[in-house]
């Protein structure tokens, strides 16, 4: 017997967790363990360019020469200029927590005193009318005991002028 009828479809939503673990590795590695450890913000520069990278990176970007070692690395920040920003007005799904983000959000490309190199780091100021190229700013890490070793180590970058 045929029926006319639409079948009704039931919608489970499920959150699954599956855990794993992404091998940072040696540059990214000892960069991260170094905003755990000692709040520093690690950048290397190539030998043949002389281009800067923040994070370090085992190969330059540019001209693919292996980048200075470890024992040359420099430490830089926590201080800097901030060239740009983005605040974000729409909220989205964070990949990493599954978690809606809370807005307004900024995000700031911030040139860190002491080497020609940029990060790009959360700001704790997300009013576009107090944000302005040129502006000081200075990283907020957590505190010590509350590190994981990860970027969010940093907080935000605050204004500081
Ligand atoms: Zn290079």
């Amino acid at each position: 017997m045929k029926s006319n009828t639409v079948p009704e479809f039931i919608l489970h939503d499920v959150m699954l967790k599956i855990p794993y673990k992404w091998a940072a590795g040696e540059y990214m590695g000892e960069f991260l363990t170094q905003l755990k450890e000692s709040g520093n913000i690690y950048s290397n520069r190539c030998p043949n360019c002389g281009r800067y990278s923040c994070p370090p990176r085992p190969v330059c970007g540019v001209c693919h020469t292996k980048t200075e070692p470890r024992d040359k690395w420099k430490a830089i920040g926590p201080q800097g200029t901030l060239l740009g920003f983005c605040v974000t007005e729409q909220s989205f799904m964070v990949p990493t927590t599954g978690k809606m983000l809370e807005v307004p959000y900024s995000i700031g490309i911030i040139l860190l005193d002491g080497a020609p190199v940029t990060l790009q780091h959360r700001l704790a100021e997300s009013d576009p009318e107090k944000l302005k190229p040129g502006m000081r700013v200075e990283a907020v890490f957590k505190p010590k005991e509350e590190r994981l070793g990860n970027i969010f180590d940093i907080v935000h970058f605050k204004t500081i002028s």
